[in-house]
């Protein structure tokens, strides 16, 4: 095959038919961007609300995914879990989507899930003749609905070329993070860095509150020193400072407490798999656990400073 061939194969794959499992609070807005953009898109989703929602922004939608998938391009996934993922993949009751789509299909996972589900499902997806990219996400609904989410990939380089148009239409920076698993690999890192960098932030904000330091001269010391980070300058934990940050609104998220606890498990199975020897990762897990398990699911993570206020004497 010529490389023109070969560029304007992958040019045909890029453009063909979509198929979106997962249209939630993430999938809906993602898959409304790319029928914006004029994609063939075609939807499922098990939930009749997220079905409603789906027709309202004009994305056409099968009954079952096995429908969805059949003759698409592209298979991309928005599920909850790596679970979720695996048994669509697999199936559970009956085939999975791997035996009833075309050959050579991409499918495209964008959930968050474990790295070695990425893997395993990356490998099943090859061995049944197909081609897998990771590409989970960071920016919320927020960045959903705006189309400026940020891909983590993980992917062949020939397979990068052809979804990287794609999530152009979704997000603002696709960044390429290496093989199958990559992507997942770099958001797990990432969040663990932002769990136990806020848990830090909140920390030093309740111990100035003690030793009789205002907010804002905490803010204005550590945002311009070494205590700087995107929790203090951007989700700063207590309202003021950053009149942006869900500290302003009762933490309403954001990032709510139940997706760290989540994105903390996964770093902690992470860390297990791997053998290394952390100890902020794994209490932060704990932490976020027990934050989540009370009213902090459905609050933002930043709210977790009520809790250590809270717990002081
Ligand atoms: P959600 O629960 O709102 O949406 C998931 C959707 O998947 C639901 O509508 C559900 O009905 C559907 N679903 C379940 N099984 C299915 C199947 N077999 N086929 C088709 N659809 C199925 O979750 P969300 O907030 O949209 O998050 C989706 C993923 O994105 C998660 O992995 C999450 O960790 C990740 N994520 C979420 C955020 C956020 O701010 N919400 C940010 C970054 C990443």
């Amino acid at each position: 095959m010529t490389e023109n061939a070969g560029t304007s194969d992958i040019q045909a794959r890029a453009t063909g038919l979509i198929a979106f499992l997962g249209l939630g609070h993430m999938g809906g807005p993602m898959a409304a961007n790319l029928i914006k953009a004029g994609h063939e898109v075609i939807g499922y989703d098990p939930v009749p609300a997220a079905v409603e929602a789906a027709l309202a922004h004009g994305i056409p939608m099968a009954s079952t995914a096995h429908e969805a998938a059949a003759e698409a391009a592209v298979v991309l996934t928005m599920l909850p879990s790596g679970k979720h993922v695996l048994d669509a993949y697999r199936g559970v009751d009956g085939p999975g989507l791997l035996s009833v789509v075309k050959p050579d299909t991409l499918f495209l996972d964008c959930s968050t899930i474990n790295v070695d589900e990425a893997r395993e499902a990356a490998a099943l997806a090859v061995e049944g003749g197909h081609r897998s990219v990771d590409a989970p996400v960071s920016g919320g609904v927020v960045g959903a609905e705006a189309g400026t989410l940020t891909f983590m990939v993980g992917a062949l380089p020939e397979d990068f070329d052809t979804v990287k148009p794609i999530l152009e239409l979704m997000g603002k920076r696709i960044v390429h993070c290496g093989d199958h698993g990559a992507g997942q690999a770099a958001k797990v890192c990432n969040n663990m860095i932002l769990g136990v960098s806020m848990i830090a932030v909140a920390e030093a904000f309740v111990l100035g509150e003690k030793l009789g330091l205002t907010h804002q001269a905490l803010f204005d010391v550590a945002s311009n020193a070494s205590g700087q980070c995107w929790a203090l300058t951007t989700n700063c934990p207590v309202p003021g400072p950053v009149p942006t940050s869900p500290a302003n609104r009762d933490y309403q998220p954001g990032f709510a407490g139940a997706l760290m606890a989540k994105d903390l498990r996964l770093a902690l199975n992470a860390l297990e798999s791997t053998g290394v020897a952390a100890e902020m990762g794994p209490l932060a897990s704990r932490i976020y656990d027990a934050f989540a398990a009370g009213d902090g699911a459905g609050r933002d993570f930043s709210g977790i400073i009520t809790e250590i206020r809270d717990k002081s004497v």
